[in-house]
């Protein structure tokens, strides 16, 4: 086992490896779709592998649904939600939820490791982070499931059916409990689509579905890649469909759900605006900085991917920051020492290196760290671009990766201008000791999320979604509950 060395001026920083062990469990070679409660290989006996991005290494064979094993499960959906879910009273819906809630604190040490080794994410984020947020999303949601009378006083309240859902691959077993847990706790059935690239945690979930005991065709699986997803938005018997992942997916879903009743909600891509100000804390500005834009590899939907910082700071942050990133480890997701992990896939690692191509074509200087990346597995060095122009593709387009755009700002107004011209509306960051400053951003900033003197701090109480390009309809809180329930 090699060391991992960080030598910055004077110091030299040694980490020995503390790899988290992934003998607890044995992953099964072969997964089947989830579908009535049951576990069953494609109609058409097609399976596709899906891989550790970490080693390139398979994990195991799943399953690819095709139109009739779609079509299976939205039947199942459909007896489960009118035989038994959306007769059966709150409180007992609310039961099954904390028996899942309960079961994922159970397992978390076995998720929290497939997720690191099929998505590639470091090991401390999946432990510390996504695992533990899918459980509370759980208990929450079990929580609402025998009060939604109360979350809308003096509507009647009724699920509105099948829901299918499709999720991307940034935050696998997260996204399942996004989508699921509101789903069921306002008494709907749900056909769920993992992405292609991370199936594994959703296919755990559907075995801790059955160790629960909940009915069966409540929640199907159906793994696939891009044409099992758009089989499921085409079948004529869903009444809404819940969807995560890129804008230009997102557009197509829209085009194809169009003169139909089937309602929908769409959480799509972000460009943030993590805004800092020459008031603010310096050093913990850098540090939310690191974690906006380093969280996750960068494959995260809200990231402050511009940094726009103040004239007057400049030098001084992006002097900071390249002493932080210095400190960064790039490596083994399974690793506790690992900052970032591997990239989700080949594609998405050339598509990232295609985005540091066009930012330099463009005329942008690029700065990555200079610490060491494993040779085998899809990884890239922290990165960030300065003399960048709010018209480079780089500033406008969602790169999905560990690649910052930097630009700088004189006044609160250019600020918001800058802000607030992409395509997208997610979310964005203000980092100020003036409290008047920051109601003047949120208020100026159009995005659904905006963060104060932190960021990426997701709670199941607090409504998530975006605007113009990002996609509507939010998730958590009690405005998300109202996207599974028709209001009467
Ligand atoms: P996609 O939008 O293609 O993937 C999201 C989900 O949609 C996956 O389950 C995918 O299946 C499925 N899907 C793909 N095509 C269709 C279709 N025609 N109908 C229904 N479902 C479909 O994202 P990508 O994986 O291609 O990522 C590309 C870019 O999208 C990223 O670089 C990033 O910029 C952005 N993105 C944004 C996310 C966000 O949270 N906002 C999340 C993921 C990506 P499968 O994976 O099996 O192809």
């Amino acid at each position: 086992m090699t060391k991992t060395k960080i030598a910055t001026k004077g110091l030299d920083w040694s980490y020995a490896p503390a790899p988290e062990s992934a003998d607890h469990f044995q992953l099964k070679g072969q997964y089947g779709l989830f579908i009535g409660g049951k576990f069953f290989p494609a109609s058409s006996g097609k399976r596709f592998p899906t891989i550790n991005p970490a080693t390139e290494k398979i994990l195991a064979h799943v399953a690819e649904a095709g139109a009739k094993d779609v079509d299976q499960a939205v039947r199942a959906a459909r007896v489960a939600y009118e035989k038994v879910w959306r007769k059966m009273p709150g409180r007992e819906r609310g039961k099954y939820l904390y028996r899942i809630a309960r079961i994922l604190q159970e397992r978390a040490r076995e998720l929290a490791v497939v997720e690191s080794m099929d998505g590639g994410k470091p090991i401390r984020e999946s432990r510390d982070v996504d695992i533990p947020l899918a459980a509370a999303h759980f208990f929450y949601h079990a929580g609402w499931a025998d009060k939604l009378g109360y979350a809308f006083p003096g509507k009647t309240v009724q699920p509105l059916g099948v829901v299918g859902q499709i999720i991307p691959w940034n935050f696998p077993l997260l996204m399942v409990a996004w989508k699921v847990a509101p789903a069921l706790a306002c008494g709907n059935t749900v056909v769920l689509k993992p992405a292609e690239t991370t199936p594994l945690t959703a296919l755990l979930f559907a075995e801790i579905c059955q160790e629960a005991g909940l009915p069966d065709g409540v929640f199907n699986c159906i793994t696939g890649a891009g044409a099992t997803g758009a089989a499921l938005v085409n079948h004529a018997g869903l009444d809404k469909v819940a969807f995560t992942g890129s804008t230009d997916v997102g557009k197509a879903i829209q085009k194809s759900l169009a003169g139909r009743s089937t309602k929908l909600t769409l959480e799509l891509g972000g460009k943030a605006a993590n805004i800092i100000f020459e008031d603010a804390a310096i050093d913990q500005a850098v540090e939310g900085i690191i974690n906006g834009i380093f969280f996750n590899q960068g494959h995260v939907c809200c990231a402050g991917s511009r940094l726009l910082v103040q004239e007057s700071v400049e030098k001084e942050v992006v002097a900071k920051l390249k002493a932080r990133m210095a400190h960064l480890i790039v490596g083994d997701p399974l690793d506790k020492n690992t900052d970032i992990g591997a990239i989700n896939s080949k594609g998405q690692r050339d598509r990232i290196r295609d985005y540091l191509k066009f930012g330099q074509e463009e005329g942008a200087e690029l700065f990555q760290t200079s610490c060491s990346i494993p040779q085998k597995g899809y990884f890239i060095r922290p990165s960030f671009f300065t003399k960048v122009a709010q018209s480079h593709r780089i500033v406008q387009e969602e790169i999905f990766g560990p690649v910052l755009a930097i630009q700088s700002f004189r006044t609160l107004d250019e600020a918001l201008e800058k802000a607030n011209n992409t395509p997208y509306g997610l979310s964005g960051g203000v980092w100020t000791d003036k409290g008047a400053k920051i109601f003047k951003v949120t208020r100026g900033i159009k995005a659904g999320v905006i963060w104060a003197n932190t960021f990426n701090k997701f709670d199941p109480s607090s409504p998530f979604g975006g605007y113009k390009e990002s996609g509507y309809g939010r998730e958590g809180g009690r405005h998300g509950l109202r996207a599974y329930l028709e209001c009467l």
